[in-house]
C-alpha cells in the first residue's frame, strides 16, 4: 500500500514544507544518526534509563514495566497536552502495538502484520513493509489479524508475521533482510506477539491453542535467522525422546494420548520479560488445547508447563523453574498476559519480583530468582476458586466449576477472555502501584455432547449454549459485567483505587515520572490520570476505540506521547473520518500546546491508494442456492452484521465479505453453526438454521465478496 502523507500534511500545519505530496522523506535523526537507523544493542537495552527520550523496546525496558522516567509532561501541566500530529492507518482491523522509538524514528505494526516507520520531528512515513500475509489466515486467529509491534536490533527491525514468519528488516530502508518461517505452515500457527531479543538472538513465540497446536519459544540468530534453541511447553509423542528432560517429568501429569496428538496447547503468544542480573528469561504459557480437561487429559492432571510463567535460559533455552497459576486448566486461563520485574519494598527488604495479571484473576508476585510464590491475591471478583493456598502455592477451586467432571453447566467468572488479558499494564516506580486494565466477565462452561475434531476450525470442547438456561435465570450474572483501571499495591496486594470505563472494554496503559498513567477506551478518548489518586487530569478524542498501550519519548527538546488508535467498530456516534479505514485506525502523536486536529468527515477515497483489497473465492454455488443464502442472511445475519452483507453505521459484527472463513467451510459451519465464535459474541446458530442454510448463506457471502472485488477492480482501472 501507498504512503498517505496527505493526512499528515493536514495535520501538521506548521510542517508543510515535509508535505509535498509524494515528494522523498525529509532528513531524520536517522539519517542524520552516525550510528544509523535502529542501532540498539545490548549496552543501551541494558541502560535504557539513560536515555528516557527513546522507547527502544515495546515494554520500553528489559523489565517490561511501560514507566517513563520523562516528567516533563506532568499532573500540573498536562492539561496543555494538544495533538501534534498524526497519520492515518490504512488497514481496518484491531491495531494492537506500541510504537517503538529509536535514532528519531517510529516504528510500529499495524493489523496484518504491516511495520511503518515515521520521522518523529515531522510525522513523515520513511517506509512501509507489507508481508502479504495471505487473506484466509484471518481463519486461523482466535483473536483477530493483529500484531503487537517490532524489536530493534543492530540496525535492523524484527517483527512476527501472523503467518509464522519471524522478520528481519532494514531499519533505514525497511528493505527485508532475511526471514524464517518458525512454525508448521501446516498446523494453524499465528504469531501475534512481539519479539524480544536477548544477546543477539531474537526470541519469538506463537499461538493457536483454540486450534491444535503444541506450544513452543524459539530463538534465532538475530544476524543470520539461525535457530538457537527451541523451548517446548507440553510433552509431544511419548513414543519419542522428550526435547527436553522436564517433559518426562510433565507428561506424569497428563493422561491418555489425545494431548500430543492434538497439541496440548500451552503457546507462548505474548507475555515476556528479561532480567540480565540473573541471566533469566521468563516467559507465559496459554491454555490447554482444547480447553476442556476431559477430553484433553481425561482423569485429569496438572498438565505442565499449561497456565505456568516459565524461567528459561536465554543462552540456550534450558528450563530453570516454573509457577502453575492454573494447573489442569480447563477455561482457557492463560498465563502469557504481560509480565513484569520490579525491585519492591517489602517492609522486610527489597525483593526482585516477577509480576503477573493473567486471565483467571490472580494477581501473582514470585521471586525472580527461584519462583518463589510471594503473593497471589483476586484483583477482580473471580469466582472459579476461593484463594490460593501458600503452602502449596495451588488455586483452592469451587468443584462446581469443573464443568467436565460434574458433568454439569456452571456460571463461571471470567469468562474465555479473561479478568485481564494481552492489554499492557504499567508499574510506576514512584508510586510502588501496578496499573491493571481489568475486564470483569462471567459466562457458563459445559463440556460437549459429542467431542468431533474439527481440523479447520477451533478445538475448545465447550459447549457455549450449554448453559444458556443457566445465564437466562432471573439474577443470574453473565457476558461482559464492567471494566476498569486498577491501581494495585502488589506490596500489601491490595486494590488503591479504580477508575470505571464508560464503555466495556481494556486499553494499554503507560506510567510516567509525571505522577501520570495515560490509557485510551472504547468511548474514543484518550485519557490522563494522576497516578497517586486516580484523578482524571485531561482527555483528547481519538474518535476510534482504542486497545493498544501508549509510549512516550522526546523530539526537539519536548515530551511527546503516541499512541495507536483503532479495533472493532468505531465507537457511539462517531462517524467513519479515515478514507482508508473503517474503524479511523490512526497513529495520534500529542505534546504540550499541540495544535493539530483530526478530520471532522469523512474525505474522498483515493481508488488508487485503496487497490483491490478483497480476495475471496470463487463462486461455485448456483443461483437458487445464493437466493435461498441471501433470504436467510436477511433474516438472521443482517442485524449485527449490515443489510446485503455491508456493515453500516449501526453494524456490531464484522464484514463478512472479508472473513477467512470464506474459503474453508469446514471453519464456517462451526463458527455460524457450532459457536466457535461464542465468546466474541457470534452465537451458535446450530438449533436455528439447518446445515443447507447455512451453507447458502456462506455462498451468498462469497457472492457478495466478488461483487466487491469487482467493484474495487472497475474503481481501480477508472482510476488508472
Ligand atoms: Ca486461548
Amino acid at each position: 500500500m501507498k504512503a498517505n502523507l496527505a493526512s499528515i500534511c493536514v495535520a501538521a500545519a506548521a510542517l508543510m514544507s515535509a508535505c509535498s505530496g509524494e515528494a522523498p522523506a525529509p532528513e531524520s535523526a536517522a539519517s542524520t544518526n552516525a550510528q544509523g537507523a535502529a542501532a540498539v544493542n545490548a549496552e543501551r537495552l541494558l541502560n535504557a534509563d539513560k536515555e528516557p527520550g527513546s522507547w527502544l523496546t515495546a515494554g520500553r525496558t528489559y523489565e517490561e514495566q511501560r514507566y517513563s522516567p520523562l516528567d516533563q509532561i506532568n499532573d500540573t501541566n498536562v492539561k496543555e497536552l494538544g495533538l501534534s500530529w498524526y497519520a492515518d492507518i490504512d488497514t481496518e482491523r484491531g491495531q494492537e502495538a506500541t510504537p517503538v522509538i529509536v535514532d528519531g524514528v517510529m516504528y510500529l505494526t499495524t493489523a496484518w502484520s504491516m511495520v511503518k516507520a515515521y520521522d518523529i520531528k515531522t510525522g513523515a512515513k520513511l517506509w512501509e513493509y507489507d508481508p502479504d500475509v495471505r487473506k484466509n489466515k484471518a481463519a486461523d486467529a482466535c483473536c483477530d489479524v493483529v500484531n503487537r509491534g517490532v524489536a530493534a536490533w543492530n540496525g535492523k527491525i524484527y517483527l512476527g508475521a501472523l503467518d509464522g514468519r519471524l522478520i528481519a528488516l532494514d531499519g533505514k530502508t525497511g528493505k527485508l533482510v532475511w526471514e524464517k518461517q518458525t512454525t508448521d505452515t501446516n498446523l494453524p500457527y499465528t504469531i501475534t506477539g512481539v519479539p524480544r531479543i536477548i544477546k543477539g538472538k531474537v526470541i519469538i513465540g506463537n499461538g493457536g491453542a483454540e486450534y491444535r497446536v503444541r506450544g513452543y519459544v524459539t530463538a534465532y540468530d538475530a544476524e543470520t535467522g539461525e535457530q538457537a534453541w527451541r523451548w517446548w511447553s507440553v510433552p509431544g509423542d511419548p513414543s519419542k525422546p522428550y526435547e527436553q528432560p522436564e517433559l518426562a517429568e510433565a507428561a506424569k501429569g497428563w493422561k491418555g494420548d489425545f494431548y500430543w496428538k492434538i497439541g496440548g496447547g500451552g503457546t507462548v503468544w505474548d507475555g515476556m520479560a528479561y532480567d540480565a542480573a540473573l541471566d533469566t528469561i521468563y516467559v507465559g504459557t496459554g491454555n490447554g488445547n482444547p480447553w476442556n480437561q476431559s477430553i484433553r487429559s481425561p482423569g485429569g492432571g496438572d498438565n505442565l508447563f499449561l497456565a505456568s510463567i516459565v524461567a528459561l535460559d536465554p543462552n540456550t533455552g534450558k528450563y530453570k523453574w516454573h509457577y502453575q497459576t492454573t494447573p489442569g486448566e480447563t477455561w482457557d486461563y492463560t498465563a502469557t498476559q504481560p509480565i513484569m520485574l520490579a525491585d519492591l519494598n517489602y517492609p522486610e527488604g527489597k525483593r526482585r519480583v516477577v509480576m503477573q495479571a493473567p486471565k483467571n484473576g490472580f494477581f501473582y508476585v514470585l521471586d525472580a530468582k527461584d519462583g518463589k510464590l510471594i503473593s497471589a491475591e483476586k484483583f477482580a471478583p473471580l469466582t472459579w476458586a476461593t484463594h490460593v493456598d501458600m503452602t502449596t502455592g495451588r488455586p483452592v477451586e469451587i468443584p462446581e466449576a469443573r464443568y467436565e467432571v460434574t458433568g454439569k453447566p456452571h456460571i463461571v467468572a471470567p469468562a474465555a477472555l479473561g479478568m485481564h488479558n494481552w492489554h499492557p499494564m504499567a508499574f510506576n516506580q514512584e508510586t510502588g502501584y501496578v496499573y491493571i486494565p481489568v475486564q470483569v466477565s462471567a459466562n457458563s462452561y459445559a463440556g460437549p455432547k459429542e467431542f468431533k475434531l474439527n481440523l479447520e476450525g477451533t478445538n475448545t470442547g465447550t459447549d457455549f449454549s450449554g448453559g444458556a438456561a443457566l445465564c437466562a435465570a432471573p439474577g443470574a450474572k453473565c457476558g461482559n459485567i464492567e471494566s476498569y483501571i486498577l491501581a494495585w499495591d502488589p506490596v500489601k496486594a491490595k486494590e488503591v483505587w479504580r477508575v470505571p470505563n464508560e464503555v466495556y472494554g481494556s486499553s494499554g496503559i503507560l506510567a510516567t515520572s509525571g505522577n501520570l498513567i495515560f490509557s485510551g477506551n472504547h468511548k474514543g478518548e484518550f485519557n490522563a490520570y494522576n497516578a497517586t489518586t486516580g484523578e482524571k487530569l485531561w482527555t483528547a478524542p481519538t474518535q476510534a476505540r482504542v486497545v493498544a498501550a501508549p509510549s512516550t519519548f522526546m523530539a526537539d527538546g519536548k515530551q511527546k506521547i503516541a499512541l495507536l488508535v483503532g479495533a472493532r467498530g468505531l465507537p457511539d456516534n462517531q462517524i467513519r473520518t479515515n478514507a482508508y479505514s473503517a474503524n479511523n485506525s490512526r497513529l495520534l502523536v500529542f505534546q504540550a500546546g499541540g495544535e493539530a486536529k483530526l478530520p471532522t468527515e469523512m474525505p474522498a477515497i483515493d481508488p488508487a491508494k485503496l487497490g483491490v483489497r478483497i480476495d475471496p473465492p470463487l463462486l461455485t454455488a448456483n443461483n437458487e442456492t445464493v437466493f435461498a443464502g441471501e433470504q436467510a442472511y436477511a433474516a438472521n445475519c443482517a442485524m449485527c452484521h449490515g443489510p446485503n452483507a455491508v456493515p453500516g453505521a449501526g453494524s456490531i459484527a464484522p464484514d463478512l465479505r472479508y472473513s477467512g472463513l470464506l474459503p474453508i467451510r469446514n471453519g464456517w459451519n462451526p463458527t455460524v453453526r457450532g459457536g466457535d465464535r461464542a465468546q466474541r459474541g457470534m452465537p451458535a446458530f446450530e438449533a436455528v438454521l439447518p446445515v443447507e442454510t447455512t451453507d447458502a448463506i456462506l455462498a451468498y457471502v462469497i457472492k457478495r465478496a466478488n461483487d466487491e472485488k469487482a467493484e474495487q477492480e472497475a474503481a481501480l482501472k477508472k482510476s488508472q
